[in-house]
């Protein structure tokens, strides 16, 4: 390579390690961050300069050190611009603007008719879009929309913006990436739903001061996001972290998999086993919702039905952390509002079946039950697609 490709290497590459060091800091002073990153002061604030004429960060009050001349702080402009996050439910669409801090601006979920093919799928898609484009560009009209983060249940090539295949929306081998940025004309970044999440918590949330974490989903399905050194783990054939898939049971009376295989750990503590639990026990066809009503009543069988699933989840929560020996394990997914009832079984069995007593030094963290947690995660991930790119943003 030139020595002129050289230099502008390192230059963006200086630009990025500014850039996050300011996003971790939240807000820091200009001796602070040549101090974190070793770059020197004429450098940073070379850097901080382009960064301020672009709109991206702004200077804000003074630290709180005292003696001296108080160096003013630097921190990210949260509305320099905002992303779409999506996720794409079978029967539903979930969405809302998040600011490059993590803020939710608008959050918006419509209703659709079940098992529509792509083409259908995307006009419901695209007059979901207008409708909260037109309610962003009310409330923020001089917030720009930079891109759209889409979340899908299933296995996703993150990187070609393929799906795979998804067996929440029944479909396979679509170019779903291409298909969205023709109709909305805007970048669009895809990736696995449970994967989204883990790096929404990484990079908003829970996660932020690990490095190395498994994200466990509870709900329609059971997930597992892997975050090794600071990165999603997707795999080598973008499926790492199929959990709901491991076997929990080799009986052959085992239950029945979405799956068609018999004895996985959905069978066992997805929704709907628990639901067809309860049935079995009471005779009686109960939604998830109502289970979760009469266990908060004090109901012994939709209590039992939650810990039954629980001791399954440490069960396999704890072959996961054997291998993986993470720093922290963090709880979401849409039903951590039965946590209550599920955690406390799970927790016991975790304890018990991992090695040189690991689940006494792994965090465990559970989630607020959130109705935006799924989609914070894949804004997260639009959000950093943007931060990678913006040194090549216009100075204002
Ligand atoms: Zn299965």
């Amino acid at each position: 390579m030139s020595r002129t490709g050289d230099n502008v290497l390192i230059k963006n590459l200086n630009y990025k390690i500014i850039l996050d060091t300011i996003r971790n800091a939240g807000a820091i002073s200009r001796i602070e961050l040549s101090r974190q990153t070793g770059l020197s002061r004429s450098t940073c604030s070379g850097i901080c300069d382009r960064m301020l004429k672009q709109g991206l960060i702004h200077e804000t009050g003074k630290s709180t050190s005292s003696g001296g001349r108080r160096p003013t702080l630097l921190e990210i402009q949260q509305r320099a611009g905002v992303v779409l996050g999506l996720k794409l439910m079978d029967g539903a669409i979930d969405g809302a603007i998040v600011d490059l801090g993590g803020t939710v601006l608008q959050h918006r979920i419509i209703t659709i008719p079940k098992h529509q093919d792509p083409d259908s799928y995307i006009s419901y898609l695209i007059d979901y879009y207008h409708d909260i484009e037109a309610e962003h560009a009310k409330a923020y009209p001089e917030v720009k929309i930079l891109g759209i983060g889409v979340g899908v249940g299933g296995r996703i090539d993150s990187k070609n913006g393929i799906l795979i295949e998804s067996s929440v929306l029944e479909w396979k081998d679509l170019r779903l990436r291409e298909l969205l940025e023709e109709k909305l004309r805007l970048p669009v970044f895809l990736e696995n739903d449970v994967n989204s999440l883990a790096f929404g918590e990484r990079y908003f949330g829970n996660g932020r001061d690990y490095e190395n974490f498994l994200c466990l989903t509870m709900g329609e399905g059971i997930g597992l996001g892997i975050i090794y050194h600071g990165k999603l783990l997707t795999g080598d054939h973008n499926s790492a972290g199929e959990i709901g898939h491991m076997k929990v049971s080799l009986d052959g009376e085992a239950p029945e998999c979405a799956c068609g295989r018999k004895g996985c750990l959905e069978a066992y503590a997805a929704d709907r086993a628990v639901i067809s639990w309860y049935e079995k026990q009471t005779g009686e066809l109960c939604t998830i919702s109502e289970i979760i009503i009469r266990a908060d009543s004090q109901d012994a069988v939709a209590k039992a039905s939650f810990e039954r699933a629980g001791s399954y989840l440490g069960l396999a929560l704890s072959t996961t952390v054997n291998l993986f020996d993470p720093q922290a394990v963090i709880i979401g997914g849409e039903r951590v509002d039965a946590a209550p009832h599920v955690l406390p079984t799970m927790r016991s069995v975790f304890n018990e079946n991992t090695v040189y007593n690991l689940a006494q030094e792994v965090e465990v963290i559970v989630m607020e039950p959130s109705n935006d947690l799924w989609v914070r995660g894949v804004a997260a991930l639009a959000v950093r697609e943007f931060f990678s790119r913006s040194e090549t943003w216009e100075v204002r």
